[in-house]
């Protein structure tokens, strides 16, 4: 399989270099060259099959023959070793749990895949790289944690002073080994600013592989959508037409569900769930697309102004907004709607969701859906991630977890910086 960039000025690529490159030296997003859909007999037999079979058929031609399959198998079962329930909440909406992972985050699924595609890539010492990372909460935790221990692999994550809960902090900056922790004296998008910088800087370039581990990245991008085929093996057998509404930020995980549809997945209709960043939300109204710097709301990992994954859904439906609309809505929704709405289901059927997941919820419930419709509300990130708004709301208290206790009661590490410079030194050091 090759890659392509999406501003068609650079090379095309293999898997591998996709992933150790993180983004094409034109600045454009890696975008696969063929989308082959799955044989009509995987979904008629998906109930029959284990989660690792399902996420192998469906991943093997994007990784192409670089990753043999034995090894691709073997890391795959490393990968998904815990579960991502359906979980019923009224008739017709069910949610998808999405944090039974290490750091109970939807994105430890993408960092662990990435982090094992790059040690086997390595497994030679041959392609060490450095994954540079900006984070503002969830990304940081689950990318430490996937990445802990990889061979030919450095990570080193900013994150902004004060500003990411004491969980999320903990997850970041307890771990060590080849796990560093910066923290920046300033907001998310300096930490964001200074990364960038990084890349476009020669004198670091020319001297180390640095790569992201963000949702550009393919490998972090395609393996999210496993979630929407596991939902399916699971209500498939209700016989109704499925419509998945997707929490979104940077919409990588909305665009892999879009892919699985691309595979054959039956599915109705994708609504986007934003907070009030809903420069998609314009754009499907206006047709214009005029991004805005981000605002921040209670469900702050969709707190994104420029989602970068919304060119490859545009590429997805062929840059036709026509077609684009006939199977993706997207609709916004403030933080005292989230409130409500978290305060709604608790009420109503005891389940606790977090401020992202409540969005997601908003989103299904703003379409009505009919009595041969299916809802599925992806629930990105356990509520103990994001406790003070949960209990708060809720007037509740949440048990705290065993991987999140385990973490509480470790030291931090970190190191303070204030400018560019620093992490420069650091990185070259
Ligand atoms: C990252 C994140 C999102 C947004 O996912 P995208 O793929 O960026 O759209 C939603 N919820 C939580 C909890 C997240 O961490």
């Amino acid at each position: 399989m090759q890659y392509y960039s999406l501003n068609n000025k650079a090379p095309k690529v293999t898997f591998s270099e996709a992933v150790i490159k993180g983004l094409a030296p034109d600045r454009g997003l890696y975008f696969p060259e063929n989308i082959t859909p799955l044989p009509k007999s995987f979904f008629d037999t998906i109930e029959n099959l284990d989660n690792v079979e399902i996420a192998y058929q469906a991943i093997q031609q994007f990784v192409g023959n670089e990753i043999p399959e034995t090894e691709l198998r073997d890391i795959l079962k490393d990968v998904l070793s815990f579960d991502f329930p359906v979980v019923e909440i009224e008739d017709n909406i069910g949610t998808l749990e999405l944090f039974h992972g290490p750091t109970m985050a939807f994105k430890d699924v993408g960092a662990r895949f990435m982090a094992r595609c790059l040690g086997y890539f390595n497994r030679d010492n041959e392609n060490h790289v450095t994954v540079l990372v900006a984070t503002s909460g969830d990304t940081g935790g689950a990318v430490a944690n996937g990445f802990l221990g990889v061979k030919g692999v450095d990570v080193v994550i900013l994150y902004p002073s004060g500003k990411v809960s004491e969980i999320q902090e903990k997850q970041l900056t307890t771990l060590g080994q080849n796990i560093t922790a910066l923290e920046v004296d300033g907001v998310f998008d300096d930490c964001q600013e200074m990364v960038k910088t990084a890349f476009l800087d020669h004198s670091i370039t020319d001297y180390m592989q640095l790569t992201s581990a963000n949702s550009i990245n393919v490998a972090r991008w395609l393996p999210q959508l496993f979630y929407f085929l596991f939902a399916y093996k699971q209500v498939k057998g209700k016989g109704k037409d499925i419509v998945f509404s997707v929490p979104s930020g940077n919409f990588g995980n909305i665009c892999a569900g879009i892919v699985a549809h691309k595979l054959g997945l039956p599915v109705k209709q994708f609504i986007a769930s934003t907070n009030v960043n809903d420069t998609v939300v314009r754009y499907l109204e206006t047709t214009e697309y005029t991004p805005q710097p981000s605002k921040a709301t209670i469900s702050n990992a969709m707190d994104v102004g420029n989602p970068s994954n919304f060119v490859r859904i545009q590429q997805l439906f062929n840059n036709n907004i026509e077609d684009l609309k006939k199977l993706f809505s997207a609709y916004s929704f403030d933080d005292h709607q989230t409130k409500k709405a978290m305060k709604k289901v608790f009420n109503k059927t005891g389940y606790i969701a977090d401020p992202h997941g409540a969005v997601g919820y908003l989103g299904l419930k703003n379409r009505n859906l009919n009595e041969d419709e299916y809802g599925i509300f992806l629930e990105t990130a356990h509520p103990v991630k994001f406790l003070d708004v949960v209990e708060e709301t809720l007037d509740t208290t949440v048990k705290i977890p065993s991987q999140i206790q385990k973490v509480i009661n470790k030291e931090k590490k970190s190191i303070a910086i204030k400018s560019y410079d620093k992490l420069k030194e650091h990185l070259l050091q």
